[in-house]
């Protein structure tokens, strides 16, 4: 059982579909949840002119081992594992050999792409209740972790994660979150864990209570021109989780002397930045995309550690739509996941 979007823009239906047999290297999972990221609809709108249809969406996935390929040696029938983004890479390349393989120029996504490796298999995402995926884009889930928390970490932990190691998010650096949402309330969270002192940026005050619970020292809202003369010159890294901010440059004045900011969300709309911004400064202007497989194992590891999870509203599978629509209102505290037992109940 599954959900897709027959095409652009169009509601997700029930559905069945295919999975593949059984390769020496894959692992079979019974898809328990999946976590309903931005990402999931800007693909379903058809955003960023690439997506194909119908497109079963979802790439936050957690589950349990269902079946192994006779090669497979990092999992066992029974363990609980995840997929990310993407499901396989060239193994080749030299980002691949760095552990970098979510900047391999021939990876595969977990959804609406063809897996060259696989016989050009079009992939179809964790809106379904079963997948198999080769073994080496398969993470294991620490035990301390409920599936369903655990799911979201597998996109937007990450994708956090992997940023604020990069630029060393860690005591005495000063770190700000701009829009808490599904990355940014994990962004918060782990920051916080890496001992970083945290500001979350959010339009408005409304959710405040919540950034400070997660780990923020400290909340401001950016509809308030107050904010940004307040801190001007105060952050070493900033990451944006907005798709599309429009006020690049008055951002950039946010960052001490030497500091990032890393954009994190996606549109397929051009950023005008002024070059003042960035060298009254030295400034730097970033992007970062998910993580590698070891960075993401050691993430989820880092988060088992620490006790930390996704702030999740677990839906039904017949919620799907709706849910799409409440993300887009940004009325969701923080992730919505699916419980994929809810499909097959609906047999
Ligand atoms: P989300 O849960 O919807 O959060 C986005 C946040 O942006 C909202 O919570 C909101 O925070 C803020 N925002 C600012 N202007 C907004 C507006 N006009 N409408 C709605 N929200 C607005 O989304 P997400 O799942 O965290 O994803 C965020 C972005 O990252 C998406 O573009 C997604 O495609 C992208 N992404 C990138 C990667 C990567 O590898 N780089 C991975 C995953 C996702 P406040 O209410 O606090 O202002
Ligand atoms: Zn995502
Ligand atoms: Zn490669």
């Amino acid at each position: 059982m599954a959900y897709a979007a027959p095409s652009a823009g169009a509601p997700l239906q029930p559905t069945t579909i295919p999975r593949r047999p059984l390769g020496p290297n894959d692992v079979a999972i019974d898809i328990r949840y999946c976590g309903v990221c931005h990402s999931d609809v800007h693909q379903v709108n058809g955003d960023w002119g690439r997506e194909l249809f119908p497109m079963v969406p979802g790439h936050e996935i957690a589950g349990v081992v269902t079946e192994i390929g006779p090669e497979v040696t990092r999992h066992a029938v029974g363990d609980r594992v995840g997929v990310g983004v993407i499901v396989n890479s060239c193994r080749s390349c030299d980002k691949c050999a760095d552990g970098m393989e979510q900047y391999c120029a021939d990876s595969v996504e977990t959804y609406s792409d063809v897996d060259s490796y696989q016989g050009g298999e079009r992939t179809r995402g964790g809106y379904s209740t079963h997948i198999v995926a080769d073994e080496h884009f398969v993470l294991r889930i620490p035990d301390a972790l409920p599936l369903e928390q655990a799911a979201p970490l597998l996109c937007a932990g990450i994708t956090t994660y992997s940023p604020l190691k990069h630029w060393q998010a860690g005591p005495g650096r000063k770190v700000a979150v701009v829009g808490l949402g599904g990355l940014g309330h994990l962004a918060v969270k782990i920051a916080h864990a890496m001992g970083a002192e945290v500001t979350v940026l959010s339009r408005s005050l409304r959710k405040k209570d919540d950034g400070l619970r997660l780990g923020a020292a400290h909340y401001h809202a950016t509809e308030d021109p107050a904010t940004f003369e307040q801190l001007a010159g105060t952050f070493d890294l900033i990451l944006c989780t907005v798709s599309g901010l429009s006020d690049v440059d008055s951002h950039l004045t946010l960052l001490a002397n030497g500091g990032t900011m890393v954009c994190l969300g996606i549109t397929e709309e051009s950023m005008e930045v002024s070059v003042f911004s960035l060298l009254q400064g030295r400034t730097s202007l970033a992007g970062s995309q998910i993580g590698g497989m070891a960075e993401t194992q050691e993430m989820l590891d880092f988060c088992a550690e620490h006790g930390i999870g996704a702030e999740v509203e677990v839906i039904d599978a017949a919620q799907i739509n709706e849910a799409f629509e409440r993300v887009v209102a940004g009325d969701v505290r923080y992730r919505f996941v699916i419980d994929t037992a809810t499909m097959t109940a609906q047999r």
